[in-house]
């Protein structure tokens, strides 16, 4: 069983607390109230994006927090991720840059390329730039000591394997669509060859992105899912340690030896999802839950299709 400072050690020596606050669809408000209760509440790792547009609020809310001595800098640990624009041939040291600003700070602890594909700035076009000249700019980053560590994000185990046979910074973490229902054993096992931690999104089967709205508006169609909350031994298990289901399915991922990075704006949620460290399952529980052999992807990334990078090609129909 892991305590609430528990944290992985990435292959460079720094050290990542195995859980942390997601923020995709956080408004602007809500992330700034859910920032401060999380870390009020013992959360030290704060997850977001360049296109969550939500980084200056983070700043905002970061910024308080340490001049009202609730934490120190050094204390946080604040992921944040390059969208396909940013990574463009030339583009990485100056996005960064600007995330840095919006942020408040002067370095990043984990910098990320949320995506293999890169693209000109309003994605209607497509850049044929291999993951290996992406990755050589996050070489770029790290060396730069903008970063304190450097990964990847919906990256499949062949363009990782690339990456890393180009020689230079290696990968520190992979952040990939993980869950009950997708659990990703072979893209586990390939990152712990390779001294990759991993860290699961969508840990809680992303309830909420049907909500997701792009900036023209538009809504994306997502298929039918099952929801693992609604998992019949999910709940089973819940009710024998008196936790949620929540709690349980989170629980799952931190037994695997993975980060979680639940996203929550609900005070009593953000505790909730915090508090699973004075419990864990046995191997039997495990296999209890693994029964269900449902392999949902939920996150397709439809806009990578077509290009020469499209991580999830293989899985399109
Ligand atoms: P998630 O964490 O699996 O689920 C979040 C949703 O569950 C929200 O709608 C939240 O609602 C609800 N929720 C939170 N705690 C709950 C609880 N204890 N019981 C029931 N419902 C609960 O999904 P996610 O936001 O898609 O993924 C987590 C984070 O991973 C993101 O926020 C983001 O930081 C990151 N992410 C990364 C990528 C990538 O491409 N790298 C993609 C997706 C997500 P309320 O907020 O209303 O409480």
């Amino acid at each position: 069983m892991s305590s609430p400072s528990a944290t992985i050690t990435l292959s460079n020596g720094v050290k990542m607390p195995v859980i942390g606050l997601g923020t995709w669809q956080s408004s602007s408000e809500e992330v700034i109230a859910a920032v401060k209760h999380a870390v009020k509440a013992g959360y030290r790792l704060i997850d977001t994006a360049s296109v969550y547009g939500n980084e200056a609020a983070i700043g905002t809310a970061v910024k308080q927090l340490i001049e009202e001595g609730v934490v120190k800098r050094e204390e946080l640990f604040i992921t944040t991720k390059a969208w396909t624009n940013e990574f463009a041939p030339g583009k990485l040291e100056e996005s960064l840059r600007e995330s840095l600003k919006k942020l408040q700070i002067d370095y990043v602890d984990l910098y990320l390329a949320h995506m293999p594909t890169a693209t000109n700035d309003d994605m209607t076009e497509q850049i044929a730039s291999p993951v290996e000249d992406v990755w050589k700019q996050f070489d770029g980053v790290y060396k730069a000591g903008l970063a304190k560590a450097v990964g990847v994000s919906n990256w499949n185990n062949e363009q990782i394997g690339r990456a890393l046979a180009v020689g230079l910074t290696p990968i520190h973490n992979s952040q990939v669509e993980l869950h009950l229902y997708f659990p990703q054993f072979e893209h586990v096992e390939y990152c712990k060859k390779h001294n990759i931690s991993v860290t699961s999104y969508a840990t809680l089967g992303s309830p909420g992105r049907v909500n997701f709205t792009l900036p023209t508006g538009a809504k994306l169609d997502w298929a039918p899912a099952a929801n693992e909350l609604e998992d019949a031994n999910v709940i089973e298990i819940a009710k024998k340690h008196n936790k949620t289901p929540a709690q349980v399915v989170l629980r799952y991922a931190l037994d695997r030896g993975l980060a979680i990075i639940p996203k929550s704006v609900t005070a009593s949620r953000i505790n909730e999802n915090f508090n699973v460290f004075d419990f864990s399952l046995t191997a039997e529980e495990i296999s209890k839950l693994e029964e269900a052999k449902i392999n949902q992807r939920l996150f397709l990334q439809d806009f990578m299709a077509g290009h020469p990078e499209d991580a999830f090609a293989s899985e399109r129909k």
